[in-house]
């Protein structure tokens, strides 16, 4: 038995970008991410967030602060009767990581690692699933694991309109209504292969 996902970047996204966010008292939840992720949820996607942070390999921030935050906005959601499935992340940076972390790992997006490591702890298909996110490394991430449908918003970085690959570009997760029909559109999709 299958299940399909909606995964979702974080920062700009889920909430306002800020740079190398790590605080609790920074984060500031997208008007409708809540809506828009109970919506998933109702729909039958399990919802993981997959989100770059190489603010830990850099040493901007430890693992452990991350973890805090992440346990408390899973929490915000789970208190709104939204289950997040999980959230993996990429604490490396090829460049600019230290130590250990300075590698070329093949989790961090674009690369697919951690779309394909959800995939495979919890048997996700990934032809069901989508991919929403602010960067163009969102959605060349999505494309690298074969999604279904990928999605960029506006809510985050600027975006190149006419460069992306995105199959959809919405203002945010706060436009249900394009929400709903690319989730629609996706099923259909799906069905006519
Ligand atoms: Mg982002
Ligand atoms: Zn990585």
């Amino acid at each position: 038995m299958t299940e399909k996902a909606v995964f979702i970047d974080r920062d700009g996204v889920i909430n306002k970008e800020k740079e190398y966010l790590h605080r609790i008292e920074d984060f500031e939840f997208i008007d409708g991410a809540f809506d828009a992720c109970r919506l998933f949820g109702k729909q039958g996607y399990r919802i993981i967030v997959v989100t770059n942070q190489s603010g830990i390999g850099r040493g901007y921030y430890s693992e452990r602060e991350y973890t805090r935050l992440t346990e408390w906005m899973v929490v915000q959601f789970s208190a709104r009767g939204i289950t997040i499935a999980d959230v993996l992340y990429c604490p490396h940076h090829p460049q600019w990581g230290l130590g250990e972390y300075r590698v070329a790992c093949d989790c961090r997006k674009p690369e697919p690692g951690m779309l394909l490591a959800a995939a495979q702890k919890h048997r996700l298909d990934l032809s069901q699933s989508l991919m929403f996110g602010d960067k163009e490394a969102d959605i060349q991430a999505g494309h690298a694991a074969s999604v279904a449908t990928t999605v960029l918003v506006r809510s985050g970085h600027p975006v190149d309109e006419r460069a992306t690959q995105a199959e959809y570009i919405i203002d945010s997760l706060g436009e249900l209504d394009a929400v709903r029909q690319i989730i629609m559109n996706s099923k259909v999709k799906q069905e006519t292969r």
